[in-house]
């Protein structure tokens, strides 16, 4: 059984406290979302202390929204992913499209970025997608593919096993256009087939995340599908309501 998991990206949004509020709207209704659905925040780092601790012992796991290429060391305003891991974050979103888009990342960085993540043992939740030139050319299993050969085909195979990916469409991400349940699957399925040219029946179990404005009334048809494991949730999961209800979407 593979795990099925909620996350929500914060972004840049809300102040310190306003954070803490909204995880503990979170914290609150954990118990109406089922126990095998993991749940997990992931707020900007000025939040991640008070967040952690406005969590403690709700069953809300906590990641950052991105890491350092280096360990340590004269690289000002940068933030290590020993500095995340110490404050009790379990995951890290690597490579999410507006960090290649507005940033610069590449899959140089990105491998950099995953290595930090491993050796401080956290989880990445490794994005991938294709913009809506790249939808409208049919080149998107291309581009997820050449994001995953360049970066996830140099893990050992005891990494893979520790790795959450997210399929997220360019077009769809706080557009209000959702990619259809079909498309999501095509290319969930796609995607997974490219892992287990690789990492063969480990494939199987590595989560699947669909992201790009995923919603309490479209969640469910998209979770329903096959290989589909769950959600990266931008703007719906600054409502501890609508995360929640996110949450519930799984048959
Ligand atoms: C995201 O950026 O990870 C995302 C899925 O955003 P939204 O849900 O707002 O489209």
């Amino acid at each position: 059984m593979r795990k099925k998991i909620v996350a929500g990206n914060w972004k840049m949004n809300t102040l310190p406290a306003e954070g803490v509020e909204l995880a503990r709207g979170v914290a609150a209704g954990r118990g109406e979302v089922n126990s095998d659905v993991t749940l997990i925040v992931c707020p900007p780092f000025t939040h991640l202390a008070g967040v952690i601790e406005s969590l403690n012992g709700a069953n809300v796991e906590v990641g950052a929204q991105d890491c350092a290429t280096e360990a340590k060391g004269a690289y000002t305003g940068e933030v290590s992913a020993a500095m995340i891991a110490a404050l009790g974050c379990k995951y890290v979103i690597l490579g999410h499209s507006e960090r290649r888009q507005y940033y610069g990342e590449c899959s140089e960085t990105l491998n950099k970025k995953m290595e930090q993540a491993y050796a401080n043992n956290l989880t990445p939740i490794y994005c991938v997608g294709e913009n809506l030139e790249e939808r409208e050319a049919e080149r998107h299993f291309e581009v997820c593919k050449q994001q995953l050969e360049e970066v996830v085909f140099n893990l050992t195979d005891a990494q893979f096993k520790n790795l959450v990916i997210a399929y997220e469409p360019v077009w769809a991400i706080g557009t209000g256009k959702t990619a259809t349940a079909e498309q999501a699957q095509e290319i969930h399925a796609y995607i997974r087939e490219v892992l287990r040219s690789k990492f063969g029946a480990a494939a199987e179990e590595c989560p699947i995340l669909y992201g790009g404005s995923c919603k309490p009334s479209n969640a469910g048809e998209i979770f329903a599908k096959a290989d589909v494991d769950g959600g990266l949730i931008g703007g719906a999961a600054l409502k501890a309501d609508d995360f929640l209800a996110i949450g519930k979407s799984f048959e």
